[in-house]
């Protein structure tokens, strides 16, 4: 697998997503949803059975949570449960929970380029706008532009001299910049993904 589906966006922070892997193919298409109506629910709750997908559905700009131990967790937090996200994964027996009972997206593929596909897909979003707006470790919103002055002191030496342009995460302060670590992931998500951005 290339090495970029493998890491992201993010150069400094270490990320926690485990690399999980599938239960199983078995299905539960009754519990599926992946109509209309879903689809204008953009927040998400991502299952540990698709922690890879989870993570390059944040770098695409999609508002979604994920915990390596399992959505279970996140969807007990009464703060996450009300924001009645759409829970993501390919876990036959979370379809059937009580708590994700009736916003279950089935993620079909065992592959992530056609998990990242399907959900694109079914939750389209305009991606050249989305795309490296979010914080990797907090899910929220990057802040505005930073010029080079005011953060070039946290900065590395190669950094500072070839690039210009820098978000900040507004809770944590990771820095964010965009170089071949992106061109990489953006030449993914067109030329594998067939995204348009
Ligand atoms: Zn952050």
């Amino acid at each position: 697998m290339d090495r970029t589906l493998e890491t992201g966006y993010n150069m400094a922070a270490e990320t926690s997503r485990a690399q999980s892997a599938s239960s199983g193919s078995s299905r539960t298409r009754s519990r599926d949803i992946c109509n209309g109506n879903v689809a204008i629910m953009t927040r998400f709750v991502a299952d540990n059975t698709v922690g890879k997908l989870a993570r390059w559905m944040s770098l695409m700009g999609y508002d979604v949570e994920y915990d390596p131990r399992g959505a279970r967790r996140l969807l007990a937090d009464p703060a996450v449960a009300e924001r009645s996200a759409l829970v993501v994964g390919r876990c036959p027996t979370l379809a059937r929970d009580p708590a994700s009972e009736g916003r279950f997206f089935h993620v079909e593929s065992p592959e992530l380029i056609e998990q990242i596909r399907q959900v694109a897909s079914a939750f389209p979003m305009d991606f050249a706008k989305t795309i490296f707006t979010r914080c990797q470790r907090c899910n929220i919103p990057l802040g505005g532009l930073l010029p080079l002055e005011e953060v070039a002191n946290r900065l590395p030496p190669l950094v500072k001299e070839w690039r210009s342009n820098f978000h900040e995460c507004p809770r944590c302060r990771q820095l964010y910049w965009e170089g071949t670590h992106t061109e990489r992931i953006r030449s993914i998500l067109c030329d594998r993904v067939g995204l348009r951005i």
